[in-house]
């Protein structure tokens, strides 16, 4: 049985209806405060910790004195950019509390789809991380329109568990987990404590009801499973109302698991071996032998370029023998990769006129 104990990076996502109070539409700051406890116990553990956090809409659409009606489009997008700042103040003031730095990250729909632009949020999110900073996540609703969007952030939030390779996504939500049927209707309706696998028979039993807040329906929330799974992640949905409800889970709170098949590490790998190459490297026999020690390979290692690629795309990895020792995602273009063949990290940046990335392909991104 998954243990948010054992969890090394721990994405959690928080919906709107638990941080801001429909009566008032102010923020719950007695539970945001209980929330960072949480999270400064999780840090203080070793976890890292990536929030997503919804809200934004719900908090500006108060302070704008919007409607309680649907929003329009445009009125949600306002209504974003008044609340996000609110929002991430919040955070910011609650996590401080704890000596914690929060750090705001928006992303589109775009910084998934794009290999480029997913491998640059994989970045940052990875150096926030390792500075010790807590990422809050949300959609940038301002410049995001419907054809674009996400719309509900618990799809985002296992899109982010996805890039930065976490092993664990807790959605705290206002069910406490999924049910055979509408617990609300159906009075036999039961809840699961694990999902292996995401059957027909499962989707069917998702009804689309979302809580008036949020956007997200039962139904998000199994896409939003399908993809951490897919990830090497475990989500798990639990009722995230209660003051500290990561600790209430930890104790036992009633959830539902649903249990991804391999690790986030070996789901990557199998990921970026099913691509196309687009080009080769073609590398040293030092390269060689540093890669076997698990080092990332470098522009100083790098013999002769093949191919046209982007940044990002898959390359083929060839040893002088002409072995493909297997495939990687290279962090410059074709141009670029040929014009720093065989030189050292300083030397790098005076040729391409911009400052180097200390790897050719990272070792995170190859697979043999
Ligand atoms: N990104 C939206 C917000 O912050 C929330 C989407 C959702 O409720 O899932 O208001």
């Amino acid at each position: 049985m998954a243990a948010v104990e054992d969890a090394a990076r721990l994405v959690i996502k928080i919906g709107s209806a638990l941080l801001v109070d429909r009566g008032t539409g102010g923020l719950r700051a007695d539970w945001l405060e209980a929330l960072a406890d949480d999270v400064a116990r999780l840090r203080a553990r070793g976890t890292d910790v990536i929030l997503v956090s919804s809200g934004s809409i719900a908090m500006g659409r108060g302070m704008l004195g919007l409607p309680r009606t649907e929003l329009t489009l445009e009125q949600s997008q306002a209504a974003a950019a008044v609340g996000q700042i609110r929002l991430a103040g919040a955070y910011g003031a609650a996590l401080a509390r704890h000596g914690l730095i929060a750090a705001q990250v928006l992303v589109t729909l775009e910084d998934s789809t794009d290999r480029r632009r997913y491998l640059n949020a994989r970045a940052t999110l990875e150096q926030l991380l390792k500075l010790g900073a807590v990422p809050i996540v949300n959609e940038n609703d301002t410049v995001a329109t419907d054809e674009i969007r996400y719309g509900d952030n618990d799809r985002l939030a296992a899109q982010v568990a996805a890039t930065a390779g976490a092993d664990q996504l807790i959605l705290l939500s206002d069910v406490d987990g999924f049910y055979s049927g509408n617990p609300a209707q159906d009075a036999s309706a039961t809840r699961f404590d694990v999902i292996e696998a995401i059957t027909p028979e499962i989707e069917a039993m998702a009804g689309d009801a979302g809580s008036g807040l949020s956007k997200g329906g039962m139904k998000t929330k199994l896409m939003a499973a399908r993809t951490a799974m897919a990830a090497g992640c475990d989500m798990v949905i639990t009722e995230g109302s209660c003051l500290r409800p990561v600790q209430a889970l930890e104790q036992g709170a009633p959830c539902t698991w649903f249990r991804a098949m391999g690790t986030p590490q070996q789901k990557r790998k199998a990921w970026i071996g099913g691509m196309k190459p687009k080009g080769r490297l073609h590398v040293d026999a030092g390269a060689v032998r540093a890669m076997g020690r698990g080092s990332s390979l470098l522009p100083a290692g790098l013999a002769r370029v093949e191919g046209r690629f982007g940044r990002g795309d898959p390359v083929e990895i060839v040893a002088p023998d002409g072995a493909v020792l297997g495939l990687g995602l290279c962090r410059y273009n074709a141009v670029d990769a040929g014009m720093i063949k065989g030189l050292r990290s300083e030397a790098i940046e005076p040729v391409l006129g911009y400052p180097a990335r200390a790897a050719l392909v990272h070792r995170d991104d190859m697979a043999f």
